[in-house]
């Protein structure tokens, strides 16, 4: 912003300059609406919306606004649905779409060629609940077998020259984690293997009787 004030800027210059600010702005937003967020599940005060919802039409939804940056880096983003349109369930449509957006876009973050899989099911829980899973599998550089039980951690990355080469800040698995334990969920790793990728689970809980309740 400090460079934008000087006048004999060239058109370029200003343009470069103000991509950059934008860019910039972008991520910070992101960086602080992650502290929020963690910060109201830590303090107990994080309130969600338990409405139906459509994962078809989320997932959908997703895959569209993560389409551009998969194809930036030529990767395939493909997906695998066996829900139908109209199959809901009762859970935060708003927070399942951050968990998917992150996941997913951290599947095409840390995949440099191959392929981007997001595969929708439904299972029962060890209780009988109805419960959606999202698997995301990918081609990528797998996290290393020492980092894979505090991957979930606050601002953990599998290794320090991550920020540089990828970006991030290590808070995005952390806050996805919270999220879906606070909706009677999980996500996990199923599988990663260092140069061959890493397939993440993603569990949702049908919860009909938090529907009239509205929080938690
Ligand atoms: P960020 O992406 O901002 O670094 P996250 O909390 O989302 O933070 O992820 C933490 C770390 O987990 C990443 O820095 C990376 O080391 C590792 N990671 C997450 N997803 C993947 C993936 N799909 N493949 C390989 N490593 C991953």
């Amino acid at each position: 912003a400090e460079l934008l004030r000087d006048p004999g800027l060239s058109n370029t210059e200003r343009s470069n300059y103000l991509d950059i600010l934008s860019r910039n702005g972008e991520s910070l937003s992101i960086i602080i609406n992650d502290i929020l967020d963690l910060s109201k599940v830590e303090a107990g005060h994080l309130s969600l919306e338990y409405t139906d919802i459509y994962p078809k039409h989320i997932s959908e939804d997703v895959i569209s606004l993560l389409r551009v940056k998969a194809k930036e880096k030529d990767l395939a983003l493909e997906f695998k649905c066996e829900v139908s349109d109209d199959d809901s369930i009762v859970a935060d449509g708003n927070r399942v779409r951050q968990i998917l957006l992150n996941i997913v876009g951290n599947a095409i973050k840390f995949t440099r060629f191959g392929t981007v899989k997001l595969h929708l099911y439904q299972t029962k829980s060890k209780l009988g609940q109805n419960t959606l899973c999202f698997e995301v599998a990918d081609t990528g550089i797998g996290i290393p077998h020492s980092q894979r039980d505090n991957i979930f951690d606050m601002f953990v990355q599998a290794d320090g020259t991550m920020t540089r080469r990828f970006g991030g800040t290590g808070l995005g698995l952390a806050l996805s984690k919270k999220l879906t334990l606070n909706m009677g969920g999980d996500v996990s790793i199923l599988k990663t293997k260092e140069n061959i990728g890493t397939t993440f689970l993603i569990e949702i809980l049908d919860q009909p009787a938090k529907k009239a309740s509205q929080s938690t």
